[in-house]
């Protein structure tokens, strides 16, 4: 089942849709609950990046009044950001301190290793400490797995020496995996302007709507289809399916919706030219996503396309290209044997642009 309420009194609009289901069935007052947002770079909410601190309140409010007064929130930011900064900037750390709440920095966390699906992943430890985890991602796009919301937030659970190893194995089929080992108890989508085409935001659109259910195949497959997919398109839903984490969405999917009248008229749609456009430039090889989202600023930024007809060899980029002597332009340390290589790891798009240059 998929609920889903419409407005912009986000705060009030979480504690509300909260009260309506039976979530209160699953909780005990003892239980230790961590909430998981996605803080992946230290922009505000209405960048269309990270989770709003207003439906994390609301969830605390609800908690609280159920007689949980202090829950966790735990996150690591991608490759080159400070979780701390993010906490920060993202508006959490007021938060916590408004509550009393402790804010966890999963990139300082000790680790687990577990085997699912063939592939040993190592998961930060806090997510196994916990009796009641509620994943609070965004609904957005994805440069590379082209969107991101229930499944894909479960990476900001893992180290970053993990995120790094996750792109030179697919990407898609250890985030399905991870998803077999880490079940959070509750999904709580921020639908309200997530940016249809980037991870880093910087082009919200307002869709005014929180989701909330428990099988995140089944909420990360509807939500494909508000960003004009079809669930079969993205990778790491098909995996996760077939391992068994959940169901896509039919036909008879129950969909309770709650004050419909807010409902934005335009829809959320699929925004993904740019990537779509300049990704032919690059030659991709198990590149982190911090890196790829800065390249793809840099060549957006830089106006290369009036050069595309001149460019005959593509940009490389990518764990993949560790240790070979190569020509042509190179993207992060990894391509540090190109003719010209672009340090940092993750370079900045500013660095890349002024590269390019
Ligand atoms: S240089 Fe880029 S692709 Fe290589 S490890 Fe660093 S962030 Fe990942």
């Amino acid at each position: 089942m998929i609920n889903i309420i419409y407005g912009t009194n986000i705060l009030e609009m979480t504690y509300e849709l909260l009260c309506k289901l039976p979530v209160e069935k699953r909780l005990r007052c003892d239980m230790k609950v961590v909430i998981k947002p996605n803080l992946v770079v230290a922009k505000p909410a209405d960048e269309g990046a990270t989770t709003h601190p207003e439906i994390v309140e609301g969830i605390i409010r609800f908690l609280k009044d159920f007689g949980i007064a202090k829950p966790a929130i735990a996150e690591g930011s991608w490759l080159g950001e400070k979780t701390d900064r993010a906490f920060l900037r993202c508006g959490y750390e007021t938060l916590a301190k408004r509550y009393g709440l402790q804010l966890i920095d999963t990139k300082k966390d000790n680790v687990v290793k577990k085997t699912a699906s063939g592939l040993t992943l190592g998961i930060c430890a806090t997510f196994f400490e916990s009796d009641f985890l509620i994943n609070v991602p965004v609904l957005k796009g994805h440069c590379q797995t082209t969107m991101t919301c229930c499944l894909k937030n479960l990476k900001g659970c893992i180290p970053d020496s993990e995120k790094r190893h996750y792109h030179n194995i697919g990407l898609h089929q250890p985030i399905a995996a991870l998803n077999t080992i880490l079940k959070p108890d509750l999904h709580v989508i921020d639908g309200i302007c997530g940016d249809p085409v980037f991870e880093e935001g910087g082009n919200p659109v307002p869709s005014n709507r929180i989701l909330i259910g428990t099988d995140p195949v089944l909420l990360d497959s509807y939500c494909a289809t508000l960003l004009g997919y079809l669930p079969e398109e993205i990778d790491y839903i098909r995996y996760a399916k077939e391992y068994g984490v959940g169901s896509l969405v039919n036909k008879g999917t129950k969909i309770n919706e709650f004050q419909t009248e807010n409902r934005p008229k335009n829809t959320v749609q699929n925004q993904c030219y740019l990537v779509r456009e300049l990704a032919p430039l690059i030659d991709d090889r198990n590149a982190c996503s911090a890196c790829y989202a800065a390249l793809i600023l840099a060549l957006n930024k830089s106006g290369i396309r009036k050069f595309n007809n001149k460019i005959t060899e593509k940009i490389k980029i990518g764990q993949g290209f560790r240790g070979e002597q190569l020509t042509g332009i190179g993207v992060g340390n990894c391509t540090q044997g190109c003719k010209y290589s672009i340090p940092g790891c993750p370079p900045s798009a500013v660095n890349i642009i002024q590269a390019l240059k």
